[in-house]
């Protein structure tokens, strides 16, 4: 019998995951996941692609090969078992040119690498048999690729935590976490505390996740650079010129992919997310500005480096940023029927993207153990789709219950 005490910090899909997996691993252990928001999901699992992802790119025996084939199984599992919207209605990473076809035949390998389902590459004419109004010169198909709604799965699963006796605190955000002969205090502002103590601690903070740890006696780096995603939905009427998803072959000379068709679980079809600097690591409507937030990554050696090295890269986003015309054109590449299409702005993502002090950005998730805590200090995407996967991971393999 385990009847421990467990605090989960953040409300997201990775820390409703893991409260939900040490309840139904230990049914008598005491949950208690702390919110800084008035809801669950309010931050990246809500303000994302949807797209469960079947691990086509990832880097094989790293984190995010693992846990996104296992996640996108649980995922999967999850929705068709609790009657959540799941829809698979498949990817094409689609070339334009010879060179591109030579990165594209290297992603096809990683992903029979990683063992994905059913993926083929298909010439010109098998790429209309999927995508009709699509142009390219080769394309990988992944028929299993699927988009969700990650906010109505982590709503879910917090219905799930309080019947299985969890309790969540939302409005809650806790400022530290202290260690003292294996006990944990979960401390508030003001100095104020929570009346309990803990056996252990997750922490899954998101984009708060660096500030946490270090408030906690974790390292410093690798610090969160926050990145907006804007999307674009088309105009209704033309939406049924795309099926599902279609993705350009990401070019390494650019930290992120470039917009892209996206289908939504809701049946509007989007193009985005480009990426480019948030100037405030919860600022959605992109007219704030956040001052604490924009110090840090400016007094931040690694910004400096990482924009150094990514000058083309910032250009290419910027004119996407610039110009709702350019953020079109860059997907009607794929599309030519849509070029003259009309958008209308939606919700932005913001992602937790960590950076090493050498300008890198960390590819793989990242998970730190230090004494009884748990830092989740890296979930990019995959992220969503792996959340039932990492948490699996972190109850059975990181945290030690002894
Ligand atoms: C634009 C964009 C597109 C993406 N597309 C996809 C996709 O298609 N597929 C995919 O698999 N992944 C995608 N991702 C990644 C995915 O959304 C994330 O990996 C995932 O949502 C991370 O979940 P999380 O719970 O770790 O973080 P979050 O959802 O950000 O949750 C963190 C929570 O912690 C809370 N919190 C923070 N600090 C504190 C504190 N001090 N005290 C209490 N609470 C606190 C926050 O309020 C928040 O609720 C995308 C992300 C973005 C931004």
């Amino acid at each position: 019998m385990n009847n421990k005490h467990y605090a989960i910090i953040g409300g997201g899909i990775n820390g409703l995951a893991v409260a939900r997996q040490l309840l139904l691993d230990f049914p008598d252990a005491k949950v208690t996941v702390f919110e800084k928001e008035s809801d669950v999901a309010m931050h990246q699992s809500s303000h994302n692609s949807g797209v469960v992802h079947a691990g086509l790119y990832y880097e094989p025996g790293g984190l995010k090969a693992r846990l996104c084939r296992r996640g996108a199984e649980l995922v999967k599992e999850y929705c068709l078992s609790n009657n959540i919207a799941y829809d698979e209605c498949g990817k094409l990473v689609v070339a334009l040119s010879q060179e591109e076809e030579g990165r594209l035949e290297a992603i096809y390998q990683k992903s029979l690498a990683n063992k994905v389902p059913d993926v083929r590459m298909l010439n010109a004419e098998q790429i209309k048999e999927i995508e009709p109004n699509c142009i390219g010169t080769r394309a990988l198909h992944s028929p299993r690729t699927a988009i969700v709604s990650y906010g109505d799965i982590a709503r879910h699963i917090a219905k799930e935590i309080k019947q299985r006796n969890g309790q969540i605190c939302t409005g809650r955000a806790v400022a530290q976490l202290t260690e003292k002969a294996g006990k944990i205090t979960v401390h508030f502002d003001n100095n104020e505390q929570y009346d309990a103590q803990f056996d252990y601690a997750v922490s899954c903070a998101g984009l708060q996740s660096d500030r946490l740890a270090k408030r906690s006696g974790d390292i410093e780096t690798p610090k969160i650079v926050p990145f907006f995603g804007q999307y674009y939905v088309i105009d209704s009427q033309f939406k049924d010129h795309v099926k599902g998803l279609i993705y350009p072959v990401p070019d390494p000379k650019y930290p992120f992919l470039g917009v892209h068709f996206t289908k939504r679980i809701d049946g509007q079809m989007t193009i985005g997310p480009n990426a480019f600097i948030s100037f405030g690591r919860e600022n959605y409507s992109g007219k704030k500005f956040n001052l604490g937030d924009v110090y840090d990554f400016l007094t931040y050696k690694g910004f400096w480096k990482f924009s150094s090295k990514n000058m083309s890269a910032a250009l290419r986003e910027l004119k996407t940023v610039a110009s709702q015309t350019n953020f079109v054109q860059e997907a009607a590449k794929y599309v030519p029927s849509l070029a003259s299409v009309s958008v209308a702005p939606a919700t932005r993502g913001i992602r937790a993207q960590a950076m090493e002090s050498d300008g890198s950005l960390v590819d793989d998730f990242v998970i730190r153990k230090q004494g009884n805590i748990t830092h989740i200090r890296n979930a990019p995407s995959p992220g969503a789709t792996s959340s039932l996967a990492i948490a699996e991971y972190i109850v059975r393999e990181v945290m030690s219950h002894s």
